[in-house]
């Protein structure tokens, strides 16, 4: 007669995996500092708000919220941003895009510096040519 218990054996245990996070970009690794700042800011303004009520303070606060994206952006169209060419070399002027339709790859004219890795998206964007064609042949020879 067969043991009405059934035996079973289990995998012997292995420590759990631990997921490895990609390293943050450099910017985000300092964007946690602002968080405690602003989450203060915000309990103060609550605070200031409760005490004195709707007044020009809330005003004042919701015409920031809602005046700071327009300026921010205003500034972006008048004061955009350009490819910066100074070499990390030799310090020059002189860097420019590999190719002309080459969305990687900077080189420097003076000194032969050669960085096939880097991004040359605002060299690009600068020339005024269409992206579409340099955006689908940079993932094609991918
Ligand atoms: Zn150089």
């Amino acid at each position: 007669m067969e043991s009405p218990v059934r035996r079973i054996r289990l995998n012997d245990p292995e420590a759990p995996q631990q997921p490895v996070a990609a390293p943050a970009p450099g910017w985000l690794r300092f964007a946690g500092w602002f968080v405690p700042p602003i989450f203060l800011g915000v309990t103060l303004g609550t605070l200031v708000l409760l005490r004195r009520g709707p007044d020009e303070f809330f005003v004042g606060v919701l015409s920031i919220t809602f005046a700071l994206p327009v300026v921010w952006g205003l500034i972006s169209v008048f004061f955009p941003a350009y490819a910066d060419r100074r070499c990390p070399e030799c310090k020059g002027l002189t860097l420019d895009s590999i190719a002309d339709d080459a969305l990687y790859g900077l080189s420097c004219s003076a000194c032969g510096y050669v960085d096939e890795s880097a991004t040359a998206w605002k060299f690009a964007e600068e020339r005024d040519a269409p992206l579409e064609p340099m955006v689908l042949k940079s993932r094609q020879s991918r």
